[in-house]
């Protein structure tokens, strides 16, 4: 076990009401068995670190739930594909820990090393990755299975390996990614897992821009149009809420002018960065199946990704429901 910036005992950690941190599975299985011998509710939130206020709220919640709240910090190499942003993910563990400390909510950090996640290792191009990886069939291939097809195979698998280290009662998941939990409640409930899984509404700021570790990517003149994803779902969520319409082109209508009327400021205004609409997206909550025509009262996900310069960005509302 290691405390963030020396090899500090845990006895020591808790002395100072600082917060243990695990790079070793074993180490941590100790403390882990610790918890059961105090008949202590263990709740869990996965993280791939560079926390931010909706992290914290995650496990906020969880602590009202929960006697003991595990955070991991891992940023997955299984969930990226060999073009994408694995290397320059941010990693601040520092100012992390200082959040979690913050909360007053986290009883331990798991910082697994990627030897110990993966101890055949992990290659980025499928075609050579060996050993055991878990795939949800049915719900991993649409929306952004489309253009990141490799994407939640890399989920399942890690939480499934988080989830057999850390052995949480209720595991707590962010609704900003709502095909995550869509996928990470069908692993559950297939894998028959005793775990009790909760999502959590998203976290946004006041201007409605869903929080992500990715914002910090965007230059200020990026982050005052980036609210345009939010402002598109949420016109066409008015139009199902308060219109009723159940048409599915009617229904993202608004959405598409939105961001049309948006690309074209951006272009008026000579900035020097393009926006790009990845996809828009409506669909049943329990199958991810698009909808062409939505169902009266029935629950579904109304979500979308857009490319502002290079960094692409992911939000959703939901229609008739709450949880996912
Ligand atoms: P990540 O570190 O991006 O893998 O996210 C870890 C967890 O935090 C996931 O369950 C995310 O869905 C959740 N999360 C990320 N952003 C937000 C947000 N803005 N509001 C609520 N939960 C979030």
């Amino acid at each position: 076990m290691s405390s963030p910036s020396n090899n500090a005992s845990h006895a020591t950690a808790t002395a100072e009401g600082k917060i243990p941190v695990f790079d070793s599975i074993a180490a941590f299985r100790e403390w882990r068995k610790e918890q059961t011998r105090q008949n202590k509710v263990v709740g869990f939130v996965p993280t791939m670190g560079a926390l931010h206020d909706g992290h914290l709220e995650l496990v906020k919640t969880a602590k009202k739930e929960c006697d003991a709240v595990v955070v991991s910090i891992f940023v997955n190499p299984a969930q990226f594909a060999p073009h994408e942003d694995l290397d320059q993910y941010p990693r601040t563990f520092d100012t992390d820990y200082a959040s979690l400390v913050s909360t007053n909510a986290c009883a331990a950090i798991l910082l697994p090393k990627v030897s110990e996640m993966y101890p055949v290792g992990i290659s980025l191009d499928r075609s050579q990755q060996r050993g055991a990886f878990v795939e949800v069939q049915g719900l991993s291939h649409q929306m952004e299975g489309i253009p990141r097809p490799h994407f939640f195979r890399g989920v399942a698998t890690v939480v499934t390996k988080l989830f057999n280290i850390v052995q949480p009662d209720r595991a707590f998941f962010g609704q900003k990614d709502a095909q995550q939990c869509v996928v990470l409640r069908a692993m559950i409930r297939d894998l028959l897992l005793p775990i009790t899984m909760r999502s959590v509404p998203t976290c946004r700021e006041a201007d409605g821009m869903a929080l992500s570790s990715r914002n910090r990517y965007l230059t200020p003149e990026m982050r005052k149009i980036s609210t345009l994803l939010y402002r598109a779902i949420t016109a066409s969520k008015k139009n199902i809420v308060e219109h009723k319409v159940q048409d599915r082109e009617e229904i993202l209508k608004p959405a598409y002018a939105i961001i049309e009327q948006v690309k074209q400021e951006c272009k008026d205004q000579g900035l020097d960065f393009d926006i790009r609409l990845d996809y828009l997206s409506l669909v049943d909550v329990e199958t991810l199946s698009e909808l062409q025509v939505l169902g009266e009262s029935q629950a579904a996900i109304l979500s979308g990704a857009i490319y502002v310069g290079t960094t692409r960005l992911i939000d959703n509302v939901l229609i008739n429901t709450d949880e996912l």
